[in-house]
């Protein structure tokens, strides 16, 4: 297999060789004093990513999927009302979740490259009932970024848990879950967490655990019961082992190393790295002539990039991308799947890799004959690299 590509889809990323390594250590066993410390350590380290201080953090083996079908199952209960917020399809696949859980679900759908409408949330949310409010962060089929923060003062103020699927934004796009009153933020290893797919993460706050407490009927899902994980999650954090299902030894590994890297940027720093060198990526993208899908320049996410194809030119480009060591996403959703490609931008990202991805992507578009200054979408990018 040759292995000099650049990964820059949106997930799995391109990982840091210091993860890699990690997950090739002796597997302790997940009930040693010497496992827990290295856990513990990782929830410990979870709860400052996601900048909250007294939220509970759970780690469980699965995929972003499972992130967001425990949220839904631990806090909603059948016949519940449930608002869903959808910029696309994984807001879609929220709702999908909620319907199997029985829930009674209000569906907000944006116009594709559109964030949904907060005042038609408001709208909903003001009737009364809603158990639960969800949005996504970053849709990754579309690109779209939501407001989170003003999502969340209008869950507070109308009393619904806000649960957010921050699968493709967590430890990148700015995010406060405790000053921004976010009661589940959840998501997976292999995005901007920046460790090899196979971990489901979240932080849930004090008042929707108090939810969970209060619920009336059993969870329907039993792997995914918060309940049954509680004890686990916070006998590691106090060093000590307990067993419930015998967690991904060599990913907790793994995790507890990005995390530490990712503390040592610091989260401050780490967000205005994603946003300036997503700026300067999708300035360049503006500068080759490619439209992008999120239809105002403030909706676009700092993790990702979603791009028409130039006219004449389709999913083809993909290939010719390839071809030159970068490789990106195909189109993700329905509406216009096969219209539009997907770049991720997050996690190690460097400002080289947002040049070479350029690059690549206009030696592309010039071998399938599409006509542009080439050249144009690297030096946009190099101003914003080096403004002076
Ligand atoms: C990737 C992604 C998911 C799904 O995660 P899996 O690990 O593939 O199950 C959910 N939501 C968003 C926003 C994502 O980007």
């Amino acid at each position: 297999m040759d292995e000099k590509f650049l990964l820059m889809i949106p997930g799995p990323i391109d990982f840091d060789p210091a993860v890699l390594r990690a997950m090739s250590a002796k597997t302790l066993s997940h009930m040693s004093v010497e496992f827990a410390e290295i856990f513990g350590r990782a929830l410990k380290n979870l709860r400052k990513v996601f900048l909250s201080e007294k939220g509970q953090p759970f780690v469980v083996a699965g995929s972003g999927t499972l992130a967001m079908d425990m949220a839904i199952v631990n806090l909603v209960e059948p016949g519940e009302k449930v608002l869903v917020l959808s910029s696309g399809f994984f807001g879609d696949r929220m709702a999908d979740i909620a319907k199997r859980y029985q829930a009674e679900v209000t569906v907000i759908k944006a116009p594709v490259g559109e964030a949904p409408s907060l005042e038609e949330a408001e709208k909903h949310l003001k009737k009364g009932g809603f158990k639960a409010v969800t949005a996504t962060h970053v849709d990754t089929s579309t690109g779209v970024a939501v407001d989170v923060k003003a999502l969340g003062e209008l869950a507070q103020k109308y009393g619904a848990l806000s649960i957010v699927d921050g699968v493709c934004a967590t430890a990148a796009m700015e995010f406060r879950q405790d000053e921004w009153g976010i009661d589940v933020y959840l998501t997976a290893s292999q995005k901007a967490i920046a460790v090899p797919p196979g971990l489901a993460l979240m932080v849930v706050s004090e008042r929707a655990m108090e939810a969970y407490r209060k619920r009336r009927s059993p969870v329907l899902n039993y792997y995914a019961d918060f309940g049954l994980w509680l004890p686990v999650m916070e006998a590691y954090e106090a060093g000590k082992v307990a067993y419930f299902a015998t967690p991904p030894v060599n990913l907790i590994y793994a995790l507890d190393v990005s995390l530490q890297q990712i503390l040592a940027e610091g989260m401050e720093k780490r967000f205005a790295r994603h946003r300036l060198l997503a700026q300067a990526f999708q300035e360049g993208i503006d500068a080759i002539g490619l439209k992008q899908v999120p239809v105002r320049k403030e909706l676009r996410a700092w993790t990702l990039t979603t791009a028409y194809y130039p006219e004449g030119i389709g999913p083809e480009l993909i290939k010719a991308i390839k071809a030159e060591g970068v490789i990106v996403a195909a189109g993700l959703h329905p509406e216009i799947k096969d219209k539009y490609f997907r770049v991720g931008h997050m996690g190690t990202l460097t400002p080289g890799d947002v040049l070479t991805t350029l690059g690549a992507i206009e030696r592309a578009l010039a071998s399938l004959g599409y006509r542009f200054e080439k050249g144009a979408g690297v030096k946009r990018a190099q101003e914003i690299l080096c403004p002076t």
